[in-house]
């Protein structure tokens, strides 16, 4: 049902202020709704597996702040330990104990951490392990791929044409075509293309960056072979393996999809999930690499507020909570429920429709499938999503408002929450 009292008005009033204020009234794009039509709602607070906007409604998150949420947001121990910290200060500018902390964990959990840079976003450590990428190999070019989203650097704004393997074009005005030619893109899941592109450019190319589970194109599983392709080719010609595991990291397993798929690679960015919720960026690897880094070596990095201590605080305690055992075993059971059920609902209301999940990242498109990489998730009916996603908001359901985000689930999300979207879901789908 229509949630009888779902009313806006203080939503529209507010974004209506904001655009005046911002450019498109938001902080970061996608947060204003463009892709699905319609006002964004402005939230007032969270909790658990929930969020309230200013008019009073309450919603099943399935965003998760984009990731972060993944114990629930504003969980009690976490709170109570950024206050705690806050006690003492909230940044140092020097070194701080607990930095040892949080490195220690994210060495122990993620298997190709030998040494690890904290950073201030998920931007940032993209945009400096390319550098370190290019230092250590003394290569300019990577490899991307269409698709997949590692921040908003110059050198990563880029996407293939008509899914054939070719030179970089740029996204965004404002990106000097000089600053792309050197990323070449592929598409995902396509082990010849990369090849290909290795034999174009023999000795010139860095490495290979890829978000290992899709998640910034919908979401998209790596096929059988996929990585352990990558890594091969890499290490033939001599380049690195980087996984972007911004995302996937803590999410797909405690050790990320590497830990998932068995695959090492040479490097890998952190985020989201390790800020539990405040701003905090990471990328590692091998130490013999890492130790390029300033001041170890010449490959200059910095940031007045990395390291701070209450964004440790918020990642190591969000990290205890997810060591736990068992807490990737709910994820994946009640992410499983939502993903089957949804696509149950599809079916049975007979909408094309297909998707999957791990653990708590899952995602659905409103096509055929299956969905093998970005070309194959354009064809998705967007129009269709669209009128879904606004037809789950007036009933209580969060969802990413793209057809081209993964979805998230916590550990505060219960068997109730997922039976309300799935009663949702059948209402909305009958109606599409
Ligand atoms: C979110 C994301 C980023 C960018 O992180 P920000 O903290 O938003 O700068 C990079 N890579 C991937 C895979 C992401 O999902």
């Amino acid at each position: 049902m229509i949630t009888s009292s779902f009313k806006t008005t203080k939503s529209d009033e507010i974004f209506a202020a904001a655009q005046k204020l911002m450019p498109g009234g938001v902080s970061s794009p996608v947060r204003a709704f463009k892709s699905v039509g319609g006002q964004p709602i402005v939230f007032d607070r969270v909790q658990g597996a929930y969020a309230w906007d200013v008019d009073g409604n309450r919603y099943i998150d399935y965003i998760g702040t984009w990731g972060p949420a993944i114990c629930g947001h504003a969980h009690p121990d976490v709170i109570n330990a950024i206050c705690e910290a806050a006690q003492k200060g909230t940044s140092f500018g020097a070194p701080c104990r607990l930095e040892n902390v949080l490195a220690e964990m994210v060495i122990d959990a993620v298997p190709s951490i030998e040494m690890v840079r904290f950073v201030n976003s998920g931007t940032e450590a993209c945009m400096s392990v390319l550098r370190l990428m290019r230092a250590f190999t003394g290569r300019d070019k990577l490899i991307k791929f269409e698709g997949c989203y590692h921040g908003h650097a110059d050198m990563f704004l880029v996407k293939a044409g008509s899914g054939v393997a070719t030179l970089g074009l740029p996204d965004s005005p404002g990106v000097p075509k000089s600053t792309t030619n050197n990323t070449l893109t592929a598409p995902f899941n396509n082990l010849e293309a990369v090849k290909a592109l290795f034999d174009q450019n023999p000795g010139e190319i860095a490495g290979v960056i890829l978000e290992p589970v899709v998640g910034n194109a919908g979401f998209i599983i790596p096929d059988g072979g996929f990585l352990a392709g990558l890594r091969e080719l890499t290490r033939e010609n001599g380049a690195l393996l980087v996984f972007d595991e911004v995302m996937t990291g803590f999410r797909i397993a405690y050790g990320g999809a590497q830990e998932r798929f068995g695959i090492t690679p040479d490097l890998t960015t952190l985020g989201k999930i390790i800020g539990g919720g405040l701003p905090v960026g990471a990328y590692g690897g091998r130490r013999d690499v890492m130790e390029m880094v300033a001041p170890a070596g010449p490959m200059y990095q910095a940031g007045t507020l990395s390291g701070n201590p209450l964004a440790m605080t918020a990642g190591i305690k969000t990290l205890e909570l997810l060591r736990q055992p068992g807490t990737y075993e709910q994820l994946d059971r009640i992410t499983k429920r939502l993903s089957e059920g949804l696509l149950n609902i599809a079916k049975e209301t007979g909408h094309a429709a297909c998707g999957g999940q791990i653990s708590g990242m899952f995602g659905f498109f409103f096509a055929e499938g299956p969905v093998h990489n970005y070309e194959d998730a354009k064809k998705s009916d967007l129009g269709k999503f669209s009128r879904f996603h606004r037809g789950m908001l007036q009933r209580g359901v969060y969802l990413a408002p793209s057809q081209f985000e993964a979805g998230f689930t916590s550990l505060a999300h219960t068997d109730a929450d997922v039976d309300q979207t799935l009663a949702a879901a059948q209402e909305v789908m009958v109606s599409l």
